[in-house]
C-alpha cells in the first residue's frame, strides 16, 4: 500500500487521507508517495482504449488504496473529467496537448476538480466541515472556486488583489457565488498571501479546519501524471517501451512533476522539456548545480510562471535522492547527473515567447498562448540540440486557452481567439465580492464571525 511521507522527514508516514487533508505536514515539508506504484501491464495494454475518465481512475487507484475503493474513485474521475483532452498536430511527430478545455480554461482544472470531489468526499465521510482559504494572483482563485462550488460541508474564501487581476478573471471568481466568498484586497498579492499565512497560523482560528488547497497538495499532484500517460498511450506503442518527449512550461514545478511520476510509474519517457519563461532559477540550478531563488520574481507575459522559487522543488529533489527545506536551502544535494538524465531545462524570454506565437501559427496553423509557447519554444531548442530525439514523438503542453490572452496572441498572429463557452457570457453575470482594505485585524474578524462552527 502506498503511504506518504514528508520530504523533511519529520513527522510520520501517513495516508492519503490525512495527507488531503493537512495539505502541508507538520514539520513544513511535503507528502511524497512511497513506495510509487508501477502501471501494470495490463493497464499499459489497454490504456489506448480508455476514455480519459476511465484511465485516470484506473491510474489513481493504487495511490488511493485504503482511501477510495475504485468504484468511488471512478465516480470522482468521471465527474471531474467531463471535457475533452485534445492532442493537436503541429509537425509530422509534433503535438500539442490542450489542457485548457475545463471550466476556467487552464490546465489547473484537472488538479483542482480532482482535489475538490476528494476532499468533499473525506469532509463528508468525517462528518466535518472545511474552510479553505485561498490567495491568488488570477488563475488559481477561479480553479478553487469553481472546483468547490457547491460541495457540501466546504466553504472557500477567495483573497484576490484589486488592481492585479484582470477584469476577465475577476469575474471568473466573482460569478461562482453559493459557498464560495470572494474578497477584494487593497494590496498585493503578496499581501493577499501575508494574510492567508497569518491565518493559518493564528492559535485563535485553530479550533477552525481551515485548508489552503494550494498546489503543495499532493491530492493537486497525483492526478496531474494521468495527462501523461494518456498522451503517451494515444501517440506512441507504451506497451512496446516506445518513449516520447514531453515538454512542460513550468513555475511551480507541480505539472511538471506529475510528468516525473508517471515515469517513475513506469510511462517511457525519453526526456522532460522543463521550459521557464525568465525567471531561470532551475534552467541555472540543473547547469551549475547551485541554486538560488531569483527575489523579487521576475515579470513575464507568461505571467502563472512568474516564480522565482518554486513551491514543487523540494520534490523533485527528494525524487532525485537530496533534500531541500522549506526555505529553498539545499540540505543535501540530488544526484544532478540522475536529473540531467531525465530533465533538459530551458528559460525562454518574452522576445523569444512572441515570436514563437507568430511562427507556431505562420507555419504550422497552431494557436498557442505565453505560456503554451514557452513549452513550444523549449522543445525546439531540445530538437536542436538533440537531432537524434527528432525522430521521436513529442507532446508539448498548452496549458491555458489562447483566448484568455488576446492581447499578445491578436498582434502575434492577427486572430482574435475565440472565448471558449465556459468564458462566455461573463460580463452579463452579477458579481458578488466584499472588499477589505488588507488589515490582519479585520479578514481575522470576517473568518471569525462568517465561519465559526
Ligand atoms: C499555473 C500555471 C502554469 C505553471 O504550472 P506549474 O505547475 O506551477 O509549473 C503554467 N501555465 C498556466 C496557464 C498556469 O496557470
Amino acid at each position: 500500500m502506498t503511504s506518504y511521507y514528508s520530504t523533511n522527514h519529520g513527522v510520520p508516514e501517513t495516508d492519503l487521507a490525512a495527507a488531503l487533508l493537512e495539505g502541508q505536514a507538520a514539520d513544513k515539508g511535503l507528502y511524497m508517495p512511497r513506495p510509487i506504484p508501477r502501471l501494470s501491464s495490463d493497464l499499459l495494454a489497454h490504456a489506448r482504449d480508455l476514455p480519459y475518465p476511465e484511465l485516470a481512475a484506473r491510474v489513481l487507484e493504487p495511490f488511493a488504496e485504503g482511501v477510495f475503493s475504485a468504484d468511488v474513485l471512478r465516480g470522482i474521475c468521471e465527474d471531474a473529467y467531463d471535457f475533452d483532452v485534445p492532442l493537436e498536430k503541429a509537425t509530422e511527430r509534433v503535438f500539442i496537448m490542450r489542457l485548457d478545455r475545463g471550466p476556467t480554461a487552464s490546465f489547473k482544472d484537472f488538479a483542482a476538480r480532482f482535489m475538490g470531489r476528494a476532499l468533499g468526499r473525506l469532509v463528508r465521510e468525517r462528518g466535518r466541515e472545511l474552510l479553505i482559504l485561498t490567495a491568488t494572483s488570477g488563475d488559481t482563485g477561479s480553479a478553487i472556486a469553481h472546483a468547490f462550488h457547491g460541495v457540501p460541508a466546504i466553504r472557500v474564501v477567495v483573497l484576490f488583489p484589486r488592481q492585479e487581476v484582470s477584469d476577465r478573471q475577476r469575474r471568473q471568481m466573482t460569478t461562482v457565488g453559493d459557498n464560495v466568498t470572494v474578497i477584494s484586497i487593497e494590496g498585493k498579492f503578496d499581501d493577499c498571501q501575508a494574510l492567508v499565512k497569518r491565518a493559518f497560523a493564528d492559535p485563535d482560528l485553530a479550533h477552525m479546519s481551515l485548508s489552503s488547497a494550494n498546489s503543495i497538495n499532493i491530492g493537486r499532484l497525483l492526478p496531474q501524471s494521468v495527462y501523461y500517460v494518456y498522451a503517451a498511450s494515444r501517440l506512441a506503442d507504451v506497451d512496446a517501451g516506445e518513449k516520447i518527449v514531453f515538454s512542460v512550461p513550468s513555475g511551480n514545478f507541480g505539472d511538471m512533476m506529475g510528468g516525473l511520476l508517471a515515469s517513475r510509474m513506469g510511462l517511457p519517457v525519453s526526456r522532460f522539456v522543463v521550459a521557464t519563461n525568465s525567471n531561470d532559477e532551475v534552467p541555472r540550478f540543473l547547469e551549475t548545480g547551485a541554486y538560488s531563488k531569483i527575489v523579487p520574481s521576475r515579470v513575464c507575459i507568461s505571467n502563472a510562471m512568474n516564480v522565482g522559487h518554486p513551491s514543487n522543488l523540494a520534490r523533485v529533489v527528494d525524487l532525485y535522492g537530496g533534500r531541500m527545506d522549506e526555505l529553498g536551502n539545499l540540505v543535501k544535494p540530488p544526484d544532478m547527473d540522475a536529473v540531467r538524465k531525465d530533465v533538459f531545462a530551458v528559460s525562454v524570454d518574452d522576445d523569444a515567447t512572441r515570436r514563437t506565437i507568430a511562427d507556431a501559427y505562420k507555419r504550422h496553423g497552431v494557436l498557442l498562448e505565453p505560456h503554451g509557447a514557452v513549452g513550444f519554444a523549449g522543445l525546439t531548442r531540445y530538437l536542436e540540440a538533440h537531432p537524434d530525439e527528432r525522430r521521436r514523438t513529442a507532446v508539448t503542453l498548452e496549458t491555458a486557452h489562447p483566448a484568455k490572452f488576446p492581447d499578445e496572441v491578436r498582434p502575434a498572429t492577427g486572430v482574435d481567439p475565440e472565448l471558449p463557452l465556459s468564458l462566455k457570457g461573463l460580463e452579463s453575470k452579477a458579481e458578488r465580492f466584499l472588499s477589505m482594505e488588507g488589515t490582519y485585524e479585520e479578514f481575522k474578524t470576517y473568518v471569525l464571525k462568517e465561519h465559526a462552527a
